[in-house]
């Protein structure tokens, strides 16, 4: 059967797939569940003093969450943002440093009390261009907040509670600019200067881990030669053409790569005029692949798609990588992540184990940096409704809604518990440790992909 329209609007996608993803993890939710923790963790009566506490702080936290969605500002541009969280910390006697590591709107707060360990709670707080909170970071940066306040006050009525420092910092521009890896650079985040960092993210399910990828960018430019294009085109070298064979050439690639590697391009030039053979073609890409060596693998193949695409058309081609630094999957920590799911019991929830959501709706984070520079996590925190996806409309309103605040309030007490077992638990501060020294330890992510 032959389907007729009449071609003025696109075919909507047909959701069959969508349908079977949401099928089968439908059918791993109600069957799977995130394994026993094996260690203790802090005392318990220490831990259900930090929960009256982060709890006594629900103001500030859902102030906060409130006040970012109702002022969204985009990566690099968060100047009110920092400045309203600080304020908070200022009103409860907490002092910060605003921008640090060379990023101005990156900021660090320490809380010390003596010798011991030290972990890091991560905030992030940019939002997206043109529809605000879809990533639900006004969510996440209340969660940081709340845990941090939460050990404070725990510090301050009881200084035995535990030795060592948090450190609370705010890491802007996570979308699309990399902004942890930019403080990175800028000296953040040094094994020698902390043993873990934790943060969480917003979603529509509750999950103890996920699959993230890491991330390339790249610029290619085609350079060919002009000349009419009908009265002397055998005197033009088109570099158009030269851009149209890369895009055919990375679409034959995709099915010789792994099911989680992905390639986006673009075409930003194709030529000036259709009577001038075009001079200068120029695409932007974006390279993703789960693991550190798959995506430096992954790189070189495409790499030799724009040279070969280069080759067939007589043309030159300039290559630039890492224009933003790239970033790689997450590498999380289970022991720290038990850890969490025992925390997020207690608030009734029941974060679910890598597996239940399939791994092909994986995204990537700049957070994937930190996880290979300390023993991290980022797990996700249910604020919207199951369908309802990241970087849409509908979970930028989900972010405001009471679910939000309510996860805010849960992530922070989850944030704040798993920061109390770490500084109270030798052995599971150990297990930690040889989980990331068993996994690859310390990884150079900034020259990762210099050879
Ligand atoms: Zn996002
Ligand atoms: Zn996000």
């Amino acid at each position: 059967m032959c389907e007729t329209r009449d071609l003025t609007e696109p075919v909507a996608p047909n959701p069959a797939f969508t349908r079977h993803l949401a099928a089968a993890t439908q059918e791993a939710k109600d069957t799977m569940r995130y394994h026993e923790p094996t260690q203790a963790g802090a005392p318990e009566k220490l831990s259900g003093r930090l929960e009256e506490l982060v709890d006594s702080f629900r103001e500030d936290i859902v102030g906060l969450s409130q006040h970012l969605h109702a002022h969204p500002e985009t990566a690099f541009e968060e100047y009110g943002s920092v400045d309203k969280i600080v304020e908070i910390l200022n009103k409860h006697g907490l002092e910060a440093e605003k921008g640090v590591y060379g990023v101005e709107t990156a900021f660090e707060s320490h809380l010390e009390n003596g010798e011991g360990p030290t972990i890091a709670i991560l905030s992030e707080y940019d939002a997206l261009p043109n529809i605000g909170h879809a990533c639900g970071h006004n969510v996440m940066a209340a969660t940081g907040l709340g845990a941090y306040l939460g050990l404070a006050a725990l510090v301050k009525e009881d200084p035995e509670a535990f030795h060592g420092t948090v450190k609370y910092i705010g890491t802007p521009a996570e979308e699309g600019s990399s902004g942890k890896e930019v403080m990175a650079r800028g000296g953040a985040f040094k094994p020698e200067d902390m043993d873990a960092a934790i943060m969480l993210h917003s979603y529509g399910y509750d999950l103890a881990d996920q699959i993230w990828l890491g991330r390339r960018v790249l610029t290619a430019t085609f350079t060919g030669v002009a000349a009419h294009a009908s009265s002397q085109p055998f005197m033009g070298r088109n570099a158009l053409d030269a851009a149209a064979l890369a895009y055919q050439g990375l679409a034959v690639l995709r099915q010789q790569v792994p099911p989680s590697d992905r390639i986006h391009a673009i075409i930003t030039e194709g030529g000036t005029r259709q009577s001038i053979i075009t001079e200068r073609a120029e695409m932007k890409f974006y390279v993703r692949s789960k693991y550190p060596d798959t995506l430096k693998d992954l790189s070189r193949r495409v790499e030799k798609v724009l040279k070969g695409a280069a080759m067939m058309t007589d043309c030159a081609v300039e290559l630039d990588w890492d224009y933003s630094p790239a970033t790689l999957g997450v590498r999380t920590n289970d022991q720290l992540t038990s850890r969490w799911v025992e925390a997020q019991r207690k608030r009734g929830r029941e974060p679910l184990p890598l597996g239940v959501v399939s791994e092909i709706i994986a995204a990537s984070t700049d957070f994937g940096n930190v996880s290979y520079r300390v023993p991290g996590i980022h797990p996700l925190i249910k604020v919207g409704a199951e369908d309802e996806a990241l970087h849409t409309r509908a979970f930028a309103k989900a972010a405001g809604t009471p679910a939000g605040d309510k996860a805010a309030v849960d992530g922070a007490y989850g944030l704040a518990q798993v920061a109390l077992d770490f500084m109270t638990d030798a052995k599971l501060r150990e297990a930690v440790k040889e989980e990331f020294e068993a996994a690859g330890g310390t990884v150079d992510v900034e020259h990762y992909f210099d050879d």
